[in-house]
């Protein structure tokens, strides 16, 4: 039964069934020795059975079929390593990190505080989008809509 080899990583995959932990083999290119370094393993480690779990790689790690992109669905667990693919998160000595999807989401928000300036703007042309700033700074999207429908009145 194969289990993640990065050192602290307790997923095995009779663990991890029904799961979308996916296990990766090593690569046969030069880019295996990275992927030992980021394991931090004190032993060592058979690069032709030892794999590493999905949950050590972004996002963009991963090659999505054409077919799924259009579809707009990529089941996880059927996804596949890009070439040059190296593990990155949840490695031992870092802190956890944050899945994929909230980091680009904090991202997101970050950008957005950046954007203050333009922020009527893009609660005016985005509705949809503005969501998370609403719920943070709900008065200033209040008085901007107020604003926006004073300003429709006196037209
Ligand atoms: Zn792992």
């Amino acid at each position: 039964m194969p289990g993640c080899a990065v050192a602290g990583c307790r997923n095995l995959s009779k663990n991890t069934k029904g799961t979308q932990i996916k296990y990766f083999s090593f690569p046969k290119s030069d880019i295996a020795k990275e992927w030992v370094v980021a394991c931090r393993r004190k032993d060592k480690i058979n690069l032709k059975s030892a794999c590493v779990c999905s949950i050590h790689f972004e996002a963009d790690s991963f090659q999505i079929p054409l077919k799924q992109k259009l579809l707009n669905y990529t089941p996880k667990n059927a996804r596949n390593l890009k070439q040059d693919a190296r593990p990155t998160l949840n490695l031992p000595g870092k802190k956890l990190a944050v899945t994929p999807g909230e980091r680009s989401e904090r991202l997101h928000k970050r950008k957005q505080k950046a954007e203050n300036k333009d922020i009527v703007d893009s609660i005016l042309s985005q509705p949809s989008s503005s969501k998370c700033q609403a719920l943070e700074e709900p008065t200033y999207v209040a008085n901007t809509v107020n604003v926006a429908m004073e300003f429709q009145e006196n037209m």
